[in-house]
């Protein structure tokens, strides 16, 4: 057995509060014996959402493919003509999106309302910047850090971003943007859940060999963990236990973790005691993430 060999968690991984809500919205609506779907899963964690098809909250593509179901909206939100067909249809519905990405899409219509072009810092294609490009009636432009836009002069232009984006690149965004507008007005709509835990996940990284990122591979805010990480130490994003490699471990004497907003308790303890398995340090299985190193300092 090798027991020299540390291996911590970050404090705040797992899941936020956006998730744990929406989550316990589907829970509570499935145990009150109704018909659930979410249109797109819920959240992006294809082990929750698997676990929750058996407690019958299924997700569905379209809106055609809804019947007779109550309509759980995801914590990322819908486009605004979604939710608006899904009212005159007479649908049930329960939204859990997550208060923050309804606060940056409130923000998104409010800019557009006074006239400011608005520009997103995010992925087009992700279903939370679509819902809040769907709030907006004027002029916008999504584009991620590196972005430019395609006027080089504006009267006035607004600034937000997609909630689980990182803080330095916005501000570095931002700094960029001034000389295209002669007004800028910035409103800072990177969630909180999201800057501490990147922050902790850096801190982590900064102290350790290897670092883990464990989370859905199609989830935003895991992936924007594993690249700030990357720039830092050794990372490897994962999803579950089976996809360890115990070689990345030799040699090694710090092993970092850490998770993102959507990857639940159970996976973040399995890979723990997976870790401490194929390291030799099979001494500290835990049954909890509270007993796991780091996370409660
Ligand atoms: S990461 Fe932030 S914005 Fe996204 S669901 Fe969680 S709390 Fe809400």
């Amino acid at each position: 057995m090798n027991s020299k060999i540390e291996i911590r968690l970050a404090p705040n991984s797992g899941f936020c509060f956006g998730v744990k809500r929406a989550i316990s919205m589907a829970r509570e609506t499935a145990d009150s014996g109704k018909k659930i779907v979410t249109l797109g899963p819920i959240i992006h964690n294809p082990q929750v959402v698997q676990n929750l098809r058996k407690k019958g909250v299924h997700d569905v593509d379209n809106i055609a493919d809804i019947t007779d179901e109550t309509v759980i909206i995801r914590s990322h939100g819908v486009e605004y003509e979604i939710l608006e067909e899904l009212k005159n249809k007479g649908f049930e519905i329960i939204d859990a999106t997550c208060p923050y990405v309804a606060k940056a899409q409130e923000l998104a219509r409010l800019l557009s309302q006074e006239n400011y072009p608005v520009v997103i810092m995010g992925n087009a294609d992700h279903p939370e910047v679509k819902a809040i490009c769907s709030n907006i009636s004027g002029t916008y432009y999504v584009i991620d850090k590196d972005g430019v836009l395609p006027e080089p002069y504006y009267q006035k232009l607004g600034l937000i971003s997609q909630t689980t984006k990182n803080l330095a690149d916005f501000q570095e965004l931002a700094g960029r943007l001034v000389p295209y507008a002669k007004e800028l007005r910035i409103v800072n709509t990177i969630c909180s859940a999201t800057s501490v835990r990147q922050q902790a996940s850096m801190a982590l990284a900064k102290e350790s060999d290897i670092l883990i990122v464990i989370g859905g591979h199609n989830s935003s805010n895991t992936k924007m963990l594993a690249n700030i990480c990357k720039n830092i130490i050794e990372t490897q994003h994962i999803e579950t236990a089976l996809e360890i490699d115990r070689q990345w471990f030799d040699g090694k004497k710090k092993i970092g973790l850490t998770a993102g907003a959507s990857t639940p308790d159970w996976i973040i303890v399995n890979i723990y005691n997976e870790i401490n398995k194929c390291t030799g340090n099979g001494s500290s299985i835990v049954t909890s993430i509270d007993e796991i190193p780091g996370y409660k300092e």
